[in-house]
């Protein structure tokens, strides 16, 4: 069923508690981790705790979740003290466009200078 955990998926697992992440926000809906492999001095990523497969579907079946989804990524910035300086929320959509993990997830990237466009 539409946002029931998915038993392959690697962030259902890290939303459950049961793979460990270095959570630095966690609210009813979302949870804010580090990045492994950090492509800035802060890359959190932001995910729903339900499963959906990337920011559209997500935002088309759950809106209210989406709209978490962004409030906790500038709380983060904020959190981070990224803010002041600007910083990125990004969301990869499809192999295409980089996305490697297909459960919905806001990259937030600051700490350093930003080029645009990104590559
Ligand atoms: P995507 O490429 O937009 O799908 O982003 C997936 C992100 O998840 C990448 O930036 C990975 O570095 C990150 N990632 C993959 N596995 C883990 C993990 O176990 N913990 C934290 N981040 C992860």
């Amino acid at each position: 069923m539409a946002g029931e955990p998915q038993a392959d998926c690697l962030f259902c697992k890290i939303a459950a508690g049961e793979v460990p992440a270095t959570v630095v926000r966690e609210s009813e809906t979302t949870v804010a981790f580090r990045d492994i492999n950090p492509q800035a001095p802060t890359h959190v990523l932001v995910i729903p705790k339900a499963h959906y497969p990337d920011a559209a579907s997500l935002s088309a079946a759950e809106p209210g979740i989406a709209a978490d989804v962004l409030r906790e990524a500038g709380e983060v910035a904020a959190g981070e003290q990224v803010d002041g300086n600007g910083y990125r929320i990004v969301f990869n959509t499809g192999a295409g466009a980089g996305q490697t993990v297909f459960h919905a997830h806001a990259h937030v990237l600051g700490g350093r200078g930003l080029q645009w466009p990104p590559g």
